[in-house]
């Protein structure tokens, strides 16, 4: 299995952040921008999760579809669908908070 920062490194490398993928995508997510904060994050800075609040389009990566438009879109040949799957499951369990009393619920935000 590759490590970490071997998958940052070759993700980063790879995305030219034409935008493409962000243009078929019906969840209207900047897609290039959430592999960059992906790709910091798989280098071993955890805080730029929080970097995924403040992304300036509509959506997120928790709203994807998994439709795939996005890696058919790829001239790069990055498995953008898969990426985007990762990072919505990371996106998702730091968005649950542990109440005292052991229940969960979302946090707000
Ligand atoms: S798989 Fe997700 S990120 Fe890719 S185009 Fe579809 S909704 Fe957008
Ligand atoms: S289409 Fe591929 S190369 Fe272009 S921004 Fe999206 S992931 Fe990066």
């Amino acid at each position: 299995m590759e490590k970490n920062a071997d998958k940052a490194a070759i993700m980063m490398r790879l995305c030219a952040a034409c935008g493409k993928c962000s243009k078929s995508c019906p969840a209207h997510i900047n897609i290039s921008e959430a592999l960059k904060i992906y790709g910091e994050y798989l280098s071993g800075n955890p805080q730029t999760l929080e970097k995924l609040n403040n992304m300036k389009s509509s959506g997120k990566p928790v709203d994807c579809i998994e439709c795939g438009a996005c890696s058919s879109h790829c001239p790069d040949g990055l498995n953008v669908k898969e990426l985007m799957w990762e990072l919505a499951m990371i996106q998702s369990s730091g968005r649950l908070m542990k109440f005292s009393c052991g229940g969960w619920r979302e946090s707000v935000g």
